[in-house]
């Protein structure tokens, strides 16, 4: 099937336009004709080979939102017109223990991502920022018609959304927790949204002070500036839950030493370096370092309609595809309020 999207040949080409094949759908694949596809700092590590595993040409992309336009022969969750939604990942095995327990993104195969990666037969697949996509339907989500005002708001959900939801439902967020949320953007604006509907007593922690007024209007209780050592220790060992949303090497030390007994840090930021944290941040309170990656399918079908029934959206800035290369250098200054978006009718 003839595609067209945009595309980085190298880590430092940049996106240009790019015409490319997927393969024709078969009896399980839903076609989807993408409406909106948002901008995630994965797709930025990625693309300049942050992480080491890049493979050119790159079509990234995988906050995927449009309508179906034509599905398989044995596809009965979809029809033609339905919305549709595709996020991170475009297969898993469905046969390991984990993928049994509605847990495909820790597959024990290796969950097959939507771009910058090799199906299971060996063939580089392409991400969202593009015309169309074919996935197999158990990779896909429906859409609530009242999210279709805000469809452009909803693309985010499909990861910023999942990634935060996940372990904030995991970790049992809710009314009489102390709960922090590291770095208001794409993840963390979804974080702090999501911590604030599920009753917590929410902190944004920024290193950007013009920030302070958004993040109190998306939800925080309280918003600290992470660079004044003063505001910083005011709430040393009291919370319950911390969030790292962050993109860049950083001090973890410093969140580490704001839980309580029992508490937990939740990286789900992705820096290129290794987190370092002191061996007596971590025993101090009976601490616990953990991570996250995205979540299941059941689970972020879940989300979505959470998120229909709560009105919960992101806040985007929409971008044409001439533009996307000034985008990146914005999110990478952490200056985008707070997810870019991408309007694929600009594509020509
Ligand atoms: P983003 O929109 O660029 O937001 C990152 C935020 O981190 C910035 O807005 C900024 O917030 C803060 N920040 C940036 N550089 C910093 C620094 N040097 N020190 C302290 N704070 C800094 O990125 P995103 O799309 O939300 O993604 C965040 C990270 O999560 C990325 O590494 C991404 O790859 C990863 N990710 C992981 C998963 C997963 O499954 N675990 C899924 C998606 C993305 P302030 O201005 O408020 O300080
Ligand atoms: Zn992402
Ligand atoms: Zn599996």
């Amino acid at each position: 099937m003839k595609s067209k999207g945009y595309a980085a040949q190298s880590p430092t080409s940049g996106l240009a336009p790019f015409s490319f094949e997927r393969r024709d759908p078969g009896p399980d694949d839903v076609v989807v004709e993408i409406a909106y596809c948002g901008i995630c700092h994965s797709d930025i590590h990625q693309v300049r080979d942050e992480w080491g595993n890049a493979m050119y040409p790159m079509v990234p992309g995988h906050e995927i939102v449009g309508r179906v336009t034509a599905i398989g022969s044995a596809v009965e969750k979809f029809k033609v017109g339905d919305l549709a939604a595709v996020g991170v990942m475009v297969d898993s095995c469905r046969v390991c223990n984990n993928c049994k327990a509605n847990e495909e993104a820790y597959c024990e195969k290796g969950f097959v991502g939507t771009y910058n990666a090799l199906g299971y037969d060996g063939v580089l697949v392409h991400g969202g920022y593009a015309n169309n996509i074919v996935v197999h339907q158990h990779y896909v989500f429906s859409i609530a018609a009242s999210l279709e005002p805000k469809l452009a708001a909803v693309a985010p959900l499909l990861c910023a959304g999942i990634t935060t939801y996940s372990p904030l439902v995991h970790w049992k967020v809710g009314p009489g927790m102390k709960v922090g949320i590291v770095g208001l953007g794409g993840l963390g604006h979804m974080g702090l949204k999501f911590a604030h509907s599920f009753g917590a007593h929410t902190v944004l922690f920024t290193t950007s002070p013009g920030k302070e007024a958004d993040a109190l209007r998306l939800g925080a209780d309280e918003v600290v500036v992470s660079t004044d050592p003063s505001a910083m220790a005011k709430h040393k060992s009291s919370f319950d839950f911390i969030l790292d949303c962050v993109s860049a090497p950083h001090d973890m030390d410093a969140y580490m030493n704001m839980l309580r007994i029992d508490g937990t840090l939740c990286s789900v930021g992705l820096p290129e370096k290794p987190i370092a944290i002191a061996a007596f941040s971590l025993v101090t309170n009976r601490r616990r370092l953990a991570g996250s990656s995205i979540g299941g399918m059941v689970e972020t079908q879940g989300m979505l309609d959470y998120c229909a029934k709560h009105d919960i959206v992101s806040d985007i800035e929409l971008v044409s595809t001439d533009k996307l290369n000034e985008a990146y250098d914005r999110v990478v200054k952490n200056d985008v309020k707070y997810r870019f978006v991408i309007d694929l009718k600009t594509l020509v």
